[in-house]
């Protein structure tokens, strides 16, 4: 199913599949001025499509290459011939089939490859432009949007939570926290986040600065609980009181230990 709302100038499309009278994961794409950030999953990809038949459409970015971002990539060509565009690292991820697990399947489905063109440093549409930040973490090929101007800041799966409690094994949560540095650090006034699960946070400096402090201190204490000897399932319980609820049915893909091994993954920081 799709939900659609107008944030002014922004709307904004959550989309997710249905499973027993429920919602299984909200994603989200924002129609702006023409552009289309992310393409939600391809589960919802007919529906996603349907509904920009009645609006202004010329152009899609990628926020990155996972399947409930590129999802109706496929159909959207298809049906508009609209350019769509993502990084550098995204391209050749999106043009090759995904291979993905069956909780991935069963939740956003598996994405149709498609050729996407390369993405440089602006975005320009009728009456915006929209700065392209790399702001690797989530996975390495991730890059933000964002509008100087009205300090609309579209932000992928950059930013889930001020806490994050569960990751896949690829996110490097000290890219992360580097990565949201770089947003805090763009010489705007206000920063409103636009996430990739339909979140928007007014307050997008001080969410951000609160998740980096959240990692700095997981950071410093998996360390003291390494010096401890303490194995990382140990360290889950310490840290996050139980392994998340994800882990279970991801089969381990997200899950705390994650987030633990990836404190852990550098002995410098
Ligand atoms: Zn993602």
């Amino acid at each position: 199913m799709i939900e659609v709302d107008h944030l002014g100038e922004v709307t904004r499309v959550k989309m997710g599949r249905e499973y027993q009278g429920r919602v299984l994961y909200w994603t989200a794409a924002y129609l702006v001025d023409g552009l289309l950030i992310d393409t939600g999953c391809p589960h919802t990809s007919e529906e996603l499509t349907r509904f920009l038949e009645g609006w202004h459409l010329d152009l899609a970015v990628n926020t990155h290459h996972h399947e409930d971002h590129v999802g109706a990539n496929h159909l959207l060509q298809q049906r508009f011939q609209i350019p769509i565009m993502a990084s550098m690292e995204s391209a050749p991820l999106i043009a090759q089939p995904a291979e993905l697990r069956p909780y991935q399947e069963l939740v956003w489905g598996c994405p149709v490859p498609t050729k996407v063109g390369i993405l440089l440093h602006q975005v320009e549409t009728e009456s915006h432009r929209f700065e392209v930040v790399e702001t690797p973490g989530h996975c390495a090929d991730h890059v933000s949007l964002v509008e100087v101007t009205k300090g609309w800041c579209f932000t992928g799966d950059l930013f889930i939570s001020r806490e994050p409690k569960a990751m896949r094994p690829e996110e490097e949560v000290y890219d992360i926290a580097r990565s949201m540095t770089k947003l805090i650090e763009l010489p705007i006034g206000k920063l409103i986040l636009f996430t990739g699960l339909g979140n928007v946070v007014e307050d997008g400096r001080a969410a951000l600065e609160s998740c980096i402090d959240h990692i700095h201190s997981l950071s410093r204490e998996a360390k003291a609980l390494e010096g401890q000897g303490l194995s990382p399932d140990a360290m889950v319980n310490r840290l996050f009181g139980r392994e998340s609820v994800l882990a279970e049915l991801t089969d381990g893909h997200i899950s705390s230990e994650n987030v633990v091994r990836a404190l852990l993954r550098y002995k410098d920081k």
